[in-house]
């Protein structure tokens, strides 16, 4: 392509330093700027698909050497036969205003036009007026000087017009820099000269050629390689204006209307200019950004065979990153994706086999990349494959990275909110790994968990393994890090639920088929075979690891099978969900009946195992058919509730306060009678039913409160009293349960609940001391007190790892016990650790008036008298610290929180937090009693309300009671004997006391003076 750029015609500049003048640079036939492409890419086909901006960025710079002597301060750059830039001092003026008006009247008159039809115009988005009288009054402010806010320079805008017809694209704007004097220091003409043309005073009229407007958008679609239309829509009214040519094309004006219209099928929109009268099209041009829409595709094995003994076939690359100059990105499920927007020029596009969830990192090379130049709207389809013979570094690459995403999906689908992995991005797929040693120890595929970033790991083909990176493995390593992500353990559990995760996707119990080199029949596992449980070997099978596991598959395969009878259309989706869901609730690395209880609850829908569950029998097949046993289905009585555990100071009040059980009948009977009976001897408990009937399927309730009034009379000590709850009716189902009361329990006297700092506690000065208060990670769960909590673990990241893992402690301020005789501690804790009998030690200490550190509790010290358990949720403790004391006498305590992750490896689970840490000790002072200040040794009467005191004798007496007795009354005193009851003289007439004297301290203290008769007595009630 030729490419000339000249500054010509410079003679004509000599009479206004403005614009040129136009007709004189025709016959010189050198007045040309052409233009080439600029920048890298490919060369285009299409003129019409070059960014104007390059031309104009282009001609600028070559015009910017001095191109007339006589004005030497003004440049001009020119395109066709018009000026099109002018820069340089051109104009001055009193104010920017004056400046630009200035100068719009002399070009106005050096181009043949009148001032009058070059009007201010708007900008788009600016607010200066239309059809202003004069130049829109101070411009548009540009380059604003922060120090001063003032712009640097005001720009002024207009449009040209005759007889009040706009012309089409024809315009001038002028930069004035605010200085003294204002000069006008730029100006951008499209004005085009009229002559002597005249606009119609009545407008032709306006008429669009449908036919004509379609075979000119052809055209134009055909010459910039896009998609020609069938057939426009959406026609725009016209609006009349005035044609003289646009860009570098001048051309005798005339009258025209300018309109718009769409391809009724495709993207392209165009605005056309036609002749008012004729309908020719004389201009048309492309008003389309377009999009482009692409797709990820890749060839795989289509099975879950190895590569050797599978079918090829394409299929989409999920969420894959497409990256161009656009920016990243990532393609949808199917692989398909679109830019929006890339305007029409050509541009690159590439992809590699990695995505927002999933990196692929091959160790034997690098990512299969693809890049490719697109011109919109072409589609840019990517296609990755293996084009080596036999297919496999590459291939490893595409089915790891399409088996990971598909294993994803189907999870959170079942569970969108599966814990780590619903948020987890980028992680790491490591394919052909080159560690042989790694290789040949694990078989050729791995899940690293312990690593801080965690992977999945496929090995290279060798003489007698395929590659591992295809489908049934990498489901099988996937579902290790599911199971990870759950919190629950591998080992037998892992490689169970591994193999059946990696059959629930395809139906198939096949895994690892063609594992061993071209062995195509023989799969290394099967995810249906018929092993039981057996409690010690695991299972019946040989008993390695993987037959344990498979008695989980089996299990699995075989509900399956039965949900295939029952329940057809949805047994699929049934059996994911109920895995997946599983998953979930599982911990520790065991496979047992407890599985079958958590499937159940989850198939459950009322609360109630005990009625079955809507798929109750399907499940229960699979399980029993592998030698583990479902929760029976029972009928009869079935009593549901929490036993009641209450305690209190000796006169109260003792809390909870009541407990509620929901009572079912699960018939055979259409009504269930039913009696509540709590034992005589238990004063302190009462029922609000004691009978009842119930309906076939259907509940009622009851609820047992504490008598707090009677619950105070009982010494001190531990009750229970064991309610019966009975089947009246057919006596299935009846039940006895246990309600648990203490009378005198110690009461907190330290509470340290971490909600507004650490409360006293301090980390020792140990080097790596992870030992902080916490408002992450544990703390973030449920089942203590919100609001932080004391946590040895990294909040960043919610694990232990340390490279200094000895004894570091936290140390709690110095607490004294008032009254130790029967203290007790209690928290609350959070451990998970790597569940070892020596490493990971978490520990909880005390030491008394100042001594050595005792052990009170620990997860793996065997001295220690209390046992912390590890598990995925807080735990409570509670524990008798007073074999720890003196027996008496104010006493000093420091606790001591402690963790020894006793390696540096294994460190990345929770860890151990601690919160809510309370002791528990019989209150500083003893409640003062009814006699207090009355008189001493008072004989206690607290059995009941109604009481005799039978003979007095004739010494002083002192008896108290905390009973609320309503009356009483007493007789055979001689004066000037006396009986008092809290202080108030009574009449011993055997007369009711009337009124009764108000309580004190929690009762009545009944006491007389010395003297006749010996047989003198009162009674109460
Ligand atoms: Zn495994």
């Amino acid at each position: 392509m030729s490419h000339k750029n000249r500054i010509v015609c410079f003679g004509v500049l000599l009479s206004v330093a403005a614009f040129a003048g136009l007709a004189g640079c025709n016959a010189s036939g050198d007045a040309e700027i052409t233009d080439t492409q600029a920048g890298e890419g490919p060369a285009s086909s299409s003129n019409a698909a070059k960014p104007s901006g390059a031309t104009a960025a282009h001609a600028i710079a070559s015009a910017a050497a001095p191109s007339n002597g006589a004005l030497p301060q003004v440049n001009l750059q020119v395109r066709g036969n018009a000026a099109r830039r002018v820069f340089g001092v051109v104009a001055n003026g009193a104010t920017p205003d004056a400046a630009a008006e200035a100068f719009r009247q002399r070009s106005a008159a050096e181009l043949g036009v009148r001032a009058d039809e070059v009007l201010p115009a708007r900008i788009k988005g600016s607010a200066t007026p239309k059809n202003a009288p004069t130049a829109n009054a101070g411009g548009v402010g540009l380059m604003y000087d922060s120090n001063t806010g003032k712009p640097k320079f005001r720009l002024y805008t207009y449009e040209q017009q005759r007889d009040g017809v706009p012309v089409f694209r024809a315009g001038l704007r002028t930069l004035v820099r605010e200085d003294a004097d204002n000069p006008v220091v730029w100006a951008n003409s499209d004005l085009r000269p009229m002559g002597s043309f005249k606009a119609p005073a009545a407008l032709p009229a306006r008429r669009i050629d449908l036919g004509k407007s379609l075979q000119a958008a052809r055209a134009h679609a055909a010459a910039s390689g896009r998609p020609a239309p069938n057939a426009l829509s959406k026609l725009s009214s016209a609006a009349p204006t005035i044609f003289a040519g646009v860009e570098g094309q001048t051309t005798a004006p005339r009258m025209a209307v300018r309109y718009t219209a769409q391809d009724a099928d495709g993207p392209g929109k165009w605005t056309f200019v036609a002749d008012a009268e004729t309908g020719d099209i004389l201009h048309v041009e492309s008003n389309v950004h377009f999009d482009v829409a692409g797709s990820v595709k890749g060839k795989v094995i289509t099975g879950g065979e190895a590569a050797e003994c599978g079918v090829f076939g394409t299929a989409p690359l999920p969420y894959t990153i497409v990256s161009s100059a656009y920016g990243d990105i990532v393609a949808d499920k199917a692989g398909a994706f679109t830019i929006k927007q890339t305007g029409t020029t050509p541009f690159a596009i590439s992809s590699n086999v990695s995505g927002k969830y999933f990196q692929i990192d091959d160790a034997g090379g690098g990512s299969n990349y693809i890049r490719m130049w697109v011109t919109p709207p072409a589609p840019a389809d990517f296609l990755h494959q293996d084009t080596t013979t036999p297919p496999e570094r590459v291939l490893a690459q595409i089915n790891a990275y399409k088996a990971a995403n598909e294993l994803r999906d189907q999870l959170l689908s079942y569970v969108p909110e599966y814990p780590v992995i619903a948020a987890q991005t980028n992680f790491r797929i490591n394919v052909n790994v080159s560690d042989t040693q790694t290789c040949a120890r694990t078989g050729g595929a791995w899940f690293d968990g312990d690593s801080e970033v965690h992977t999945i790991n496929f090995c290279p083909r060798d003489e007698e393994h395929a590659n591992t990176a295809f489908r049934s493995i990498v489901h099988h390593e996937y579902g290790h890090h599911i199971i990870d992500s759950a919190g629950s353990g591998q080992a037998e559990y892992g490689e169970g639920m591994a193999d059946t995760i990696a059959m629930l996707f395809a139906k198939d119990p096949k895994i690892g088929v063609g594992y061993y080199l071209n062995q195509c029949s023989s799969p290394l596992r099967l995810a249906n075979k018929l092993c039981k449980y057996d409690a010690t070997q695991c299972t019946t099978c040989s008993g390695g690891m993987y037959d344990c596991g498979s008695v989980l598959s089996g299990t699995v395969w075989d509900i399956w099978q039965q949900l295939d009878q029952t329940v057809p259309a949805s047994s699929a989706d049934l059996i994911r969900k109920l895995v997946f869901s599983s998953v979930l609730l599982h911990s520790g690395t065991s496979i047992d009946s407890s599985i079958a209880i958590d499937m159940l609850t989850l198939d459950d829908n009322d609360g109630l195992l005990e009625n079955g569950t809507p798929h109750y029998n399907a499940i229960c097949a699979g399980f029993t058919a592998h030698g583990m046993t479902c929760p029976a289905i029972v009928n009869g009585l079935v009593v549901k509730g929490a036993d009641l555990s209450s305690e209190g100071l000796s006169a109260g009040p003792f809390a909870p306060t009541s407990t509620t059980y929901t009572l079912y009948n699960l018939g055979p009977q259409q009504s269930l009678a039913f009696t509540v009976a709590i034992p005589t001897t238990a004063r302190w408990l009462t029922t609000n039913k004691t009978s009842g009937t119930i309906a076939l399927g259907q509940s009622t309730t009851v609820t047992l409160t504490i008598d707090q009034a009677q619950a105070k009379l009982l010494a001190d000590g531990k009750y229970t009293a064991a309610v019966q709850f009975v089947n009246a009716s057919s006596g299935v189902g009846t039940v006895s349960r246990d309600e648990k009361l203490r009378v005198g329990a110690p009461v907190p006297v330290y509470t340290a609940n971490f909600s507004d700092g650490p409360q006293g506690f301090t980390a020792d000065g140990q080097d790596e001391n992870l030992w902080h208060r916490s408002t992450a990670c544990a703390d973030t769960l449920a089942g203590h007190s919100t609001g932080g909590s004391l946590y040895y673990g990294k909040d960043t990241v919610c694990n232990y790892a340390t490279p200094i893992p000895i004894f570091h402690a936290m140390n709690s301020p110095e607490i004294t016990i008032a009254n130790p005789a029967t203290a007790e501690l209690a928290f609350k804790y959070f451990l998970k650790t790597e569940n070892s009998s020596s490493a990971d030690r978490a520990s909880v200490l005390i030491s008394v008036n100042g001594g050595a550190y005792k052990l009170l509790a620990s997860n793996n010290d065997l001295t220690a008298g209390q046992k912390l358990k590890e598990g995925n949720a807080w735990q409570d403790l509670r524990f008798d610290i007073a074999s720890f004391l003196p027996g008496s006498g104010a006493t000093k305590v420091k606790l001591q929180l402690a963790f020894n992750a006793g390696g540096i490896y294994d460190n990345l689970t929770m860890g151990f937090a601690v919160d809510d840490i309370v002791i528990y000790a019989q209150p500083q002072t003893t409640s003062q009693r009814p006699c207090a200040g009355y008189c001493t040794n008072p004989t206690a009467f607290n059995g009941a309300v109604s009481y005799q005191s039978g003979n007095l004798g004739t010494t002083a007496t002192c008896h108290e009671t905390t009973v609320p007795i309503h009356g009483g009354n007493c007789g055979n005193f001689v004066s000037p004997r006396k009986l008092y009851v809290n202080g108030v003289a009574m009449n011993c007439n055997w007369a009711n006391w009337s009124p009764l004297p108000a309580a004190k301290n929690g009762g009545y203290c009944v006491y007389t003076t010395s003297g006749n008769n010996a047989w003198a007595a009162f009674s109460t009630w």
